[in-house]
């Protein structure tokens, strides 16, 4: 037992095997307090005389004297540890004894105490209840009490009041290991770690003892090495070795303890010396930890046993603390260029939108233009190397101003204040090249913010609502900005519903194809059809092409949807083509997205010969607008279709601004005037000028030419005396499905017109 456990009262350790002789030599052990309670004062005296001389485990006895019930609970409540009490039972009334039995135990709640009963009046005794339920140990009377009994009564008390304390206190360190263990696993940081064990293990044995922590991790080494604690550094530190904290062990240690830690860290085990001890925590994988502290004395083996126990819990701890800050990081950065991840950005981004950051924060989105270009030309470690570069470029300029995440493959977030990350300031820095690899690479990014004072918003819609905002600079303002508006919001969003739901379509074979004829207005055959796509939704309703076909565009999932129309145009032409002309040929839409895939042309010429149909019966139509885009590819691809022997037609003409010479470039077969210049031609003298242009300008380069949305025989005749030959429109007949096609043709032939 030493000074310092006594100054810990929570811990109590006693133990006969605990007391080096050199220790209980040269230390003043604490005396058993003993308190007598009686309102005969030779009592007292009496038992002092009996009591004289005796010592218990190397300690005296002191007493406490109270001559009143009253007395009696003044000192209980300000004396420490009293070890036995001697009471009177019966003083002044006869119940004054065990009411104060009573409010020892039951209202100051000392249950350690040890109570011997006396009482001078012959024949008096209490209850065997109250002597069970208050736990007194003895119960004498005075007469009976000799000194030798006394002795052996007041000797044997005090053992077991030790025991008892014994028991209390390593219950107390048990739950205190308990209670240590909760809160270390919940800690995700060695460094905390630390700084709680160091405190932790101070509280078990003593409280103001000098100490330290140094840790080793060993996944910074190659291979163990000799001295491994050369490796380790001061991570927490307390009294006199305060400022040694993220020191190197080495330099600041002393010899001896260093040999100390060194040993503990070797042999993984706790070193306990006379004045100082180490303990050993590991997570048996990555990372060692060695606790140093002095303790001016030998601790006791019940201690020993606490700091075990102690110690192999708080190794558990470890492994999860090293596990979950690996996993940390995992969780929230980026392994490639160090920065916050998407999660932890969100993390940030959260609790901006709690706090009064929200009013003047703005979330931008930095997304590298044309950088899978860049990935597929130059390679994946070029591009690894390129996205590295921009994450420095943007640490550098804002370093700790604002956060800075990676939160896709190319896009990168920042959240800061509004001024700081102002969108100019961040074109800016794109402005000079990068230097990857030893090559310049100029790159542009477009940038989508939004400001988080504007909504009411979660974290997660911020992030979405910046991601529209960034498609939208994307598409209309390449390497610009644009600042998220509710507007923009609705409009995507619907567009996000739609796009869902088409996919599923789709998938479901909810779209079909549809086919308008064409018809000469002269003979009145039939000399093909348009394919016309048709979405049913789940209600049954329509969803007209015009709504969901830029969807399918914007979105690319018109790549495929095309395809499966071009297909099955191509293999319902056989069957209609019976009902029809030889020369009957089926027209099909196709999309810019489409038509600039790289694999579009196999993909037609695997129709064709897969549905075996003469490649000049089927026409692909592009839009004016297509034509005027991108003239050299385009302009290649039509001519390897017209190898093919595949046709094409100028969708939507007149809506555009094709020149001529363009158009003579284009070599196309056919130009098909638009509807609106079809519709109007009756009312207006200068669209039907329009119509009679478009034919003039077919006569003149000698190619083919139809007319859309033809609904009346006076438009149909109309067009008839400009030279125009085919039409296509309602006044023929509406798109249809292909059996009511089928129908329509077979009757359609037999009717002479
Ligand atoms: P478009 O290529 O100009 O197709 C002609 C549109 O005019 C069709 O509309 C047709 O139903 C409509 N129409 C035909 N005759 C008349 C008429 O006399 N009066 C009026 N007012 N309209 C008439 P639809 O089927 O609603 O298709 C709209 C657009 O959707 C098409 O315009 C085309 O650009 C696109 N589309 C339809 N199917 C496909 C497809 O499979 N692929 C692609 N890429 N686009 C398609
Ligand atoms: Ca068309
Ligand atoms: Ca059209």
């Amino acid at each position: 037992m030493s000074d310092h456990t006594q100054q810990d009262d929570a811990l109590f350790f006693v133990e006969d095997d605990t007391i080096p002789s050199d220790v209980s030599q040269n230390t003043q052990l604490p005396d058993w307090n003993i308190l007598i309670i009686d309102d005969d004062p030779d009592v007292h005296t009496a038992t002092m005389f009996a009591l004289n001389g005796l010592k218990i485990q190397n300690r005296n006895l002191h007493y406490l004297h109270a001559y009143s019930a009253s007395e009696a609970r003044h000192l209980l409540i300000h004396s420490e540890a009293i070890a036995v009490i001697l009471l009177d039972v019966v003083m002044t009334d006869e119940n004054a004894g065990l009411q104060l039995v009573s409010y020892i135990r039951q209202d100051l709640l000392m249950r350690d105490v040890r109570i011997i009963l006396r009482t001078g009046q012959a024949g008096y005794a209490p209850e065997v209840e109250a002597i069970r339920d208050y736990d007194i140990n003895d119960y004498k009377n005075k007469t009976e009490l000799t000194q030798a009994k006394l002795f052996t009564t007041v000797t044997s008390a005090i053992r077991s009041y030790e025991q008892i304390c014994t028991v209390s206190s390593n219950r107390l360190g048990l739950e205190a290991i308990i209670k240590a263990s909760a809160r270390l696993m919940a800690l995700s940081d060695i460094q905390e770690f630390a700084e709680t064990i160091l405190e932790q293990v101070l509280d078990l044995i003593l409280h103001d003892a000098d100490a330290f922590i140094c840790a080793i991790n060993f996944s910074d080494f190659s291979h163990g090495g000799e001295d491994l604690s050369k490796g380790a550094h001061i991570i927490a530190s307390k009294g006199k070795y305060l400022d040694w904290n993220n020191q190197a062990f080495v330099q600041v240690a002393e010899r001896k303890q260093q040999a100390m830690v060194q040993k503990a860290l070797f042999e993984r085990k706790h070193v306990y010396e006379v004045d100082s001890v180490v303990l050993y925590f590991s997570n048996h994988e990555s990372v060692s930890m060695g606790m140093y502290f002095d303790t001016g004395f030998d601790i006791t083996t019940s201690q020993i046993r606490l700091l075990d126990m102690f110690c192999s819990n708080a190794s558990v701890c470890l492994e999860n603390v090293a596990l979950s800050s690996r996993m940390h990081n995992l969780a929230f950065f980026d392994p490639l260029t160090g920065l916050s991840n998407r999660l932890h950005l969100l993390q940030t981004l959260s609790a901006s939108l709690r706090s009064h950051k929200k009013y003047d924060s703005v979330l931008v989105l930095v997304d590298i233009d044309h950088f899978s270009e860049t990935n597929d030309a130059l390679g994946h470690h070029f591009g690894d190397f390129l996205l590295c570069a921009v994450a420095r470029r943007l640490l550098d300029h804002f370093g700790d101003a604002c956060q800075i995440a990676r939160i896709g493959n190319d896009i990168f977030g920042m959240l800061g204040h509004e001024e700081m990350v102002a969108p100019e300031m961040i074109l800016s820095l794109f402005t000079k090249p990068f230097l990857v690899d030893g090559q310049k690479m100029q790159i542009s990014v477009s940038l989508g913010l939004i400001k988080l004072s504007d909504y009411e918003l979660q974290a997660a819609d911020a992030l979405k609502d910046a991601n529209i905002a960034l498609k939208r600079s994307k598409i209309h303002n390449r390497s610009r900005y644009t600042y998220f508006t509710k507007d923009l919001g609705v409009e995507i969003r619907e567009r996000v519903r739609m796009m869902h739901a088409l996919r599923a379509a789709f998938e479901r074979d909810r779209l079909f194809v549809v086919y308008q004829p064409q018809v000469n207005m002269q003979t009145g055959k039939t000399v093909g059809a348009e394919a016309l796509l048709r979405w049913r939704a789940e209600d049954g309703s329509f969803i007209p092409p015009d709504q969901f076909i830029p969807i399918a565009e914007y979105s690319g999932l018109i790549v495929n949807i095309g395809e499966w129309v071009l297909r099955s145009a191509c293999f319902e032409w056989k069957q209609l083509s019976e009902h029809a002309d030889a020369s009957f040929r089926i027209a099909v839409n196709v999309s810019q997205a489409q038509f600039s895939h790289p694999l579009f042309l196999q993909s037609v010429a695997r129709a064709v010969v897969d549905s075996n149909i003469p490649p000049d019966r089927l026409e692909l139509e592009i839009t004016e607008s297509m034509a005027m885009t991108d003239p050299e590819v385009l302009i290649e691809s039509i001519a390897k279709l017209k190898t093919m022997g595949v046709r094409v037609s100028i969708d939507d003409f007149g809506t555009g601004f094709s020149s001529l010479s363009h158009l003579q470039k284009l070599k196309v077969d056919k130009l098909k005037i638009d509807r609106t210049f079809v519709n109007q031609m009756s009312s207006t003298s200068h669209n039907a000028s329009i119509a009679k242009m478009i034919v003039q300008l077919s006569q003149s380069l000698n190619i083919d030419v139809i007319a859309e949305g033809v609904e009346t025989q006076e438009q149909a005749d109309l067009l008839m005396s400009f030279g125009c030959v085919f039409a296509q429109g309602f006044y023929y007949s509406k798109p249809k499905i292909h059996t009511e096609f089928k129908d329509w043709l077979s009757r359609a032939q037999l009717l002479p017109k």
